[in-house]
């Protein structure tokens, strides 16, 4: 499958290409030439068939034969050593657990097939690749462990100093190995912005091949697709007004769950739950896309200000805002509503959910005030132990760690501190 460059101003490419740049060299996304819908028959037999075998159903239109059928479906084997359990609330609302990889955050899935792709690309270790990436909490984490000990690569993480969480922090800044974490005086967008830079900095990318592991990656991004046949599969025979409601960040995960849409999964529509950081949530009010400096939330991981797939979004929709606003919600809640929604959540369902997947639980229940025959799927995107400072004041309870995070909680924190471009710039460099 070739790709092309959603500004329309860059040569279209391969998958290995795309996946290798990260970026176009016009500063664009990567989109799919082309989307082919999948049988009815996959989807009416989708029961039968292991979370492998959707996995690799799903993904390999836009894979093969770059990656031959053999290793692409070691690949998607590899990538999804976990469950995907749905737990069903009540008979309108079920979330859907990603969670249960080994960082315990559903970004887990895109970093582990994505490190496995550039493995694959590099196996006669003729280029070094350095993935730089840009992490407001979970990202860093997922990618440093799915890259870990990967031959041929590098991988320099850039987090907000003061911003993550501890358990985050410690996941991103314990590994050692090819793993460097950049501890960042500044906010998420700055990390962002200096990512950004490094790419479009020709002194750089003339000495060293960059890439990202944010979900502008197409290897990143598109294994996210999974999720929501996981869902269907579960659900179909029970409920037949499907409706999933994905806290949202940078928008990958969501537009992912579009592009199963487009392979044909029967979904009726889909809610963007954000926190303050309601870019989207005015986009569709308003019909402006006015972008904004982030602001700092419990749910962090979702504190962009400007997501960067949105203009996947429009794409999938031909830029057609009325097309856009019938499949797409977009509701934004205060971390005061967060709060209130987790505890409701445990007193009313004896479940812990964290702050992202709360805001999910939100957007799912406002959009069931209008749509009450809905059976709306929120995404719970992290553990609820990864923000346990919030989880625990909030639902007055202890929570045991699970082994995984138990497991860096003893570690030793390694960070460099910069604070300006030139401090990236001058490590990359060195
Ligand atoms: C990254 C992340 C999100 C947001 O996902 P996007 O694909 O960026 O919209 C939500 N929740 C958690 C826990 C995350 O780590």
């Amino acid at each position: 499958m070739n790709y092309y460059s959603l500004n329309k101003k860059a040569p279209n490419t391969t998958f290995k290409n795309a996946v290798v740049k990260g970026l176009a060299p016009d500063k664009g996304l990567y989109f799919p030439e082309s989307i082919t819908p999948l049988s009815k028959d996959f989807f009416d037999n989708i029961e039968q068939l292991t979370n492998a075998e959707i996995a690799y159903e799903t993904i390999k239109q836009f894979v093969l034969p770059e990656i031959p059928e053999v290793e692409l479906k070691t690949i998607v084997e590899e990538t999804l050593s976990f469950e995907f359990p749905i737990v069903e609330l009540n008979e309108n609302i079920s979330t859907l657990e990603l969670f249960h990889g080994p960082t315990m955050a559903f970004k887990d899935v895109g970093a582990r097939f994505m490190a496995r792709c550039l493995g694959y690309f590099n196996q006669d270790n003729t280029n070094e690749v350095t993935v730089l990436v840009a992490t407001s909490g979970d990202t860093g984490g997922a990618v440093a462990n799915g890259f870990l000990g990967v031959k041929g690569v590098n991988v320099v993480i850039l987090y907000p100093s003061g911003k993550v969480s501890d358990i985050q922090e410690k996941q991103l800044t314990t590994l050692g190995q090819n793993i460097t974490a950049l501890e960042v005086d500044g906010v998420f967008d700055d990390c962002q912005d200096m990512v950004k830079r490094a790419f479009l900095d020709e002194e750089l990318t003339n000495k060293m091949q960059l890439t990202s592991a944010n979900s502008i990656n197409v290897a990143r991004w598109l294994p996210q697709m999974f999720y929501f046949m996981f869902a269907y599969k579960q659900l179909k025979r029970k409920y037949k007004k499907i409706v999933f409601s994905v806290p949202s960040g940078n928008f990958g995960n969501i537009c992912a769950g579009m592009m199963a849409q487009k392979l044909g999964l029967p979904i009726k529509h889909f809610i963007a739950s954000n926190n303050e950081n309601n870019v989207i949530t005015e986009y569709l009010k308003t019909k402006h896309y006015n972008p904004k400096p982030s602001v700092q939330t419990i749910s962090n991981a979702m504190d962009v200000g400007n997501p960067s797939n949105f203009v996947r979004i429009q794409e999938i929709h031909k830029n057609n805002f009325n097309a856009l606003q019938d499949n797409f919600s977009s509701f934004s809640f205060s971390d005061t509503e967060t709060k209130e929604a987790m505890l409701e959540i445990y007193n009313d369902f004896n479940y812990a959910a964290d702050p992202h997947g709360a805001v999910g639980y939100l957007g799912a229940k406002s959009y069931l005030n209008d749509n009450p025959d809905a059976h709306c799927v929120f995404l719970e995107t992290a553990h609820p132990t990864k923000f346990l400072d919030v989880v625990e004041e909030v639902i007055n309870t202890k929570i045991d760690l699970p082994p995984q995070i138990e497991a860096v909680m003893g570690k030793e924190k390694a960070s460099i501190i910069i604070d300006a471009y030139k401090d990236l710039k001058n490590y990359l460099i060195s």
